[in-house]
């Protein structure tokens, strides 16, 4: 296009002022304020005059000029979506840290539907009508569910805002400018932002190295000890093994050598499970197993292998918790009333054994024959010329960083196009509204419906049809 054929588009082009004038927007400009509508009108006519500065011709920018309310409207519901949306999660990880970690139960959703939409007695005793504890919601719970785990008495649970804030205020409390002594095998970093070394560099704590990558002996902790000791730290390894020539000293004998010198045992557990996942063939240890074998303090989330909202709990002993509590850091950590009526919700499910109302755990206990089934029946469902579809076996995953070595069995639907590659598949599905995000396997796009809710079965057999066009 020559200067003067652009120069007369510019020309065309109103200025906003202009353009809101257009009658066309009226009712735009009542439903959604004048605000909203200019800004939506500049960012029209910005596009357009990148439009004619690059396009090659006057008619692919001509037409545009003509119809300027019409994108403006379109920009404005864009502009107006919200970001943060709801998505079907094909790609078998059940605690996708990146997809918002584990669903909430219903139970959960009514429970923060009750209660937060009104005042509530998060911080009011009803029976002396003086002021409560948001802690009460919760702590009671925790109690039963570990006493009837066997785990020790005296214990209590505080909540914070995740895993790890919670290590941050376990180490703060016990170990700030006291050293406290970690296997090197221990220093992991999780998912790409928590890295323990920083943690406890934050936490005013001194890291205290020893062994090596691989093996860590009793001998090592013992030899490390001294007085400025605070604490001993044992950190799961979460989302890395260490297999081969490999070693590290039982809990309970890391235990006996706090005791012995008096020192508290701190464990961040990651995950934590609250639920015996022997069945499902994962040796991922139990929150109570930690408290059993003598650990003092253990750290874990909410959104993990637990289920529940993002929550970072601290549950040891009373004394131990106490001084958690009174920490000034504990306030600026702590949770909202969101959390707490999810959380409370969800330990009220593992009470009453409701343990399929939790998504993440109905997922992770799902037979794979279900899985089987639900795949054969969308495969059935979806009519398509160009793609051909086949059931094959494959692995979900727990995620976040819970259990690293153990994946469980599932089937996949494995999808090929005639004309597109797998790649292009999944980009089209991340399209679709909801978007559904799934992975390419060998060229494939495999769905694994471990994770897909049964009543999004449909929904995805409409959207794999398009993909056939
Ligand atoms: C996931 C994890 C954390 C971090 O937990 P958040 O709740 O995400 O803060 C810390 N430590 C371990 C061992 C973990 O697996």
């Amino acid at each position: 296009m020559d200067s003067a054929a652009k120069a007369d588009l510019y020309r065309k082009l109103p200025s906003v002022d202009e353009l809101l004038r257009n009658t066309e927007l009226s009712p735009l400009i009542r439903q959604f304020g004048i605000a909203a509508v200019t800004e939506a009108a500049r960012t029209v006519i910005r596009h357009l005059r990148q439009d004619i500065a690059s396009a090659a011709s006057a008619c692919d920018v001509g037409d545009a000029v003509q119809c300027l309310h019409v994108a403006v409207e379109s920009e404005l519901h864009h502009s107006l979506r919200s970001s943060l949306r709801a998505v079907i999660n094909a790609t078998g990880v059940i605690l996708h840290t990146n997809l918002g970690r584990a669903p909430l139960a219903v139970a959960a959703l009514e429970h923060i539907n009750q209660t937060a939409g009104s005042y509530s007695n998060l911080e009011f005793d009803l029976h002396t009508g003086e002021r409560g504890s948001r802690d009460a919601h919760v702590g009671r719970l925790f109690q039963q569910l570990f006493s009837s785990g066997n785990a020790p008495a005296a214990l209590s649970t505080i909540v914070v805002n995740n895993n790890a804030a919670a290590v941050l205020l376990a180490l703060n409390t016990v170990a700030q400018n006291g050293e406290v002594i970690v296997s090197r095998g221990e220093l992991v970093e999780i998912g790409g932002s928590f890295r323990i070394p920083e943690i406890m560099e934050k936490s005013g704590a001194i890291l205290r190295e020893v062994g090596t990558t691989n093996r860590t002996h009793i001998s090592d902790y013992e030899n490390a000890v001294n007085q400025n000791t605070r604490a001993l730290l044992r950190v799961h390894r979460s989302n890395f093994e260490i297999t081969g020539f490999a070693g590290q000293p039982e809990i309970t004998a890391l235990a006996a050598l706090a005791k012995r010198h008096q020192l508290p045992l701190i464990e961040d557990l990651g995950s934590g499970a609250l639920f015996d996942l022997d069945s499902v063939g994962s040796n991922e240890p139990g929150i109570t197993d930690s408290l059993r074998a003598g650990v003092d303090l253990v750290t874990y989330s909410g959104d993990k292998l637990l289920g529940g909202p993002q929550a970072g709990m601290l549950t040891g002993r009373d004394a131990l918790i106490a001084r958690m509590r009174s920490n000034p850091l504990f306030r600026a950590l702590r949770v909202d009333k969101l959390t707490y009526a999810a959380l409370e919700a969800t330990l009220l499910a593992y009470l009453k054994g409701h343990h399929d109302s939790i998504p993440a755990l109905r997922m992770l206990r799902l037979p794979k024959k279900q899985i089987r089934d639900r795949a054969e029946a969308l495969i059935k469902k979806t009519q398509s010329e160009h793609l051909s579809m086949e059931v094959v076996e494959g692995q979900s995953l727990i995620g976040g960083g819970a259990a690293p070595a153990s994946a469980l069995p599932t089937y996949l639907v494995a999808i090929k196009s005639d004309s597109r590659s797998g790649d292009a598949l999944v980009t089209m599905l991340r399209a679709c509204d909801p978007p559904v995000i799934a992975r390419v396997e060998t060229g494939h796009l495999v769905l694994d419906l471990r994770t897909v809710f049964p009543e999004q079965d449909e929904m995805l057999a409409r959207f794999i049809a398009t993909l056939d066009d």
